[in-house]
């Protein structure tokens, strides 16, 4: 990680004044300026597309938070925007989500989940999860509901869930709609507009996109639509390496992925009160420093362990493996340090523990230039970990 502007003893100060009750749930912006009036008074906010919400352009990435005092120190410094999903840490998210803010007033703070139904699932089962999901959270109703891991236009414009979510809109259940995607982003946007339906998106966006003109274009096509456009996995793993001994400058990723003004909020994960100040610290200024710059090229120039889910892949293997959800997989273990989800995504591929044992020559050729044989012989081991050693 990079050097923080802010250190454990600011956040600590700050945290006292939380716990004895200085942050209030309805004044929050008040106190916190008289934490740190500067940056408080100069937070950068942007429209989330036509949805009529506006937010700091960073918001809370909840997926692996377990400590809801982080929650409670971000309310308090300023986020709006909390963003958990139906399947994170098997629904114990957006319990804990559900906990922080069952007291706090409701146009306080913006909360996004996400709900993957089996492909074949009908409109009364996506309401179902939609239905466990505001119970668990402890709200009538969430303000974006997504539609989870987009990989494809039929799922994504699927008319049993088309119709569950305008339901789920007319019932006042849902605020406002939107899908998130990892892989072929820039077709599915561009599908997006085209049909009119989503109104906000949630797709990766990072620092090894800069040059990629059809991804940067679907979004400014989204943005110039009226889209909500929200950035995720904006360090591109964290690291580069597998030892973790070269870290991706986190703080210039994350303004990297808001330099541009067709994204206007990002939802860094937040695990601890390090990264929660380091990333706030951007919510007022987003431009990039030279060294900064610098870090990133430099970053770029390594292959680092960053899948882009750009389906290059797809289909060249003979055994028809899934390569970029193994890959995925990969990331989410060695770069996220997130084993519990990479468990999870591998079980849900349904392979051997070895899917790639016998194949004598790897014809699978990645863009990024993985060996992929010697990352699928790794990761497809963690299915055989039980699930309770791994967070
Ligand atoms: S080694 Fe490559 S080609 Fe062979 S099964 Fe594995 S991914 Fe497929
Ligand atoms: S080609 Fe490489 S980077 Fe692209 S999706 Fe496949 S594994 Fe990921």
């Amino acid at each position: 990680m990079s050097k923080s502007s802010f250190n454990r003893r600011n956040f600590l100060k700050l945290g006292a004044a939380a716990t004895a009750g200085f942050i209030s749930s309805s004044g929050k912006t008040a106190e916190v300026s008289s934490v740190n009036p500067e940056k408080q008074d100069a937070v950068i906010y942007r429209n989330l597309g036509n949805t009529g919400i506006r937010l700091p352009v960073v918001s809370f990435g909840v997926m692996r938070a377990d400590n809801p005092n982080i929650l409670k120190a971000a309310y308090g410094l300023g986020f709006k925007h909390f963003d958990t999903a139906h399947g994170y840490q098997g629904g114990r998210n957006e319990e804990m989500c559900g906990n922080f803010f069952k007291d706090k007033p409701r146009d306080s703070f913006v909360i996004a989940t996400k709900v993957k139904p089996e492909r074949n699932a009908s409109g009364e089962e996506f309401l179902k999860m939609l239905d466990l999901s505001l119970e668990r959270l402890r709200m009538e109703y969430v303000d974006i509901l997504y539609l989870h891991a987009v990989d494809d236009e039929e799922y994504l414009h699927s008319p049993a869930f088309i119709e569950a979510m305008t339901l789920a809109k007319k019932s006042g259940k849902v605020k406002h709609v939107g899908f998130s995607t990892h892989r072929n982003m820039a077709h599915l946007i561009n599908a997006a507009v085209d049909k009119g339906f989503y109104e906000v998106v949630l797709t990766t966006y990072n620092f090894r996109y800069a040059e990629d003109d059809e991804l940067n274009g679907a979004l400014k096509r989204a943005h110039e639509a009226g889209i909500g456009i929200v950035g995720m996995k904006n360090m591109a793993g964290g690291w580069l390496d597998e030892d973790k001994t070269k870290p991706v400058n986190c703080k210039a990723a994350l303004k990297f992925a808001l330099s541009t003004p067709y994204v206007h909020t990002c939802i860094p994960g937040i695990v601890s009160f390090d990264m929660l100040m380091e990333n706030w610290s951007v919510a007022s200024d987003v431009r990039l420093s030279p060294s900064e710059e610098s870090d990133l090229q430099l970053a770029r120039n390594e292959q680092g362990m960053f899948c882009s889910g750009c389906s290059s892949c797809v289909g060249q293997c003979p055994r028809n493996l899934p390569v970029s959800d193994l890959m995925r997989s990969y990331m989410y273990n060695y770069a996220y340090s997130y084993p519990a989800k990479a468990r999870e995504t591998v079980l849900a591929l349904n392979l051997s523990d070895d899917p790639c044992v016998g194949c004598e020559e790897c014809t699978v050729h990645c863009k990024a230039g993985f060996d992929v044989k010697a990352k699928i012989t790794n990761i497809a081991r963690i299915g055989n970990v039980p699930g309770e050693f791994l967070v």
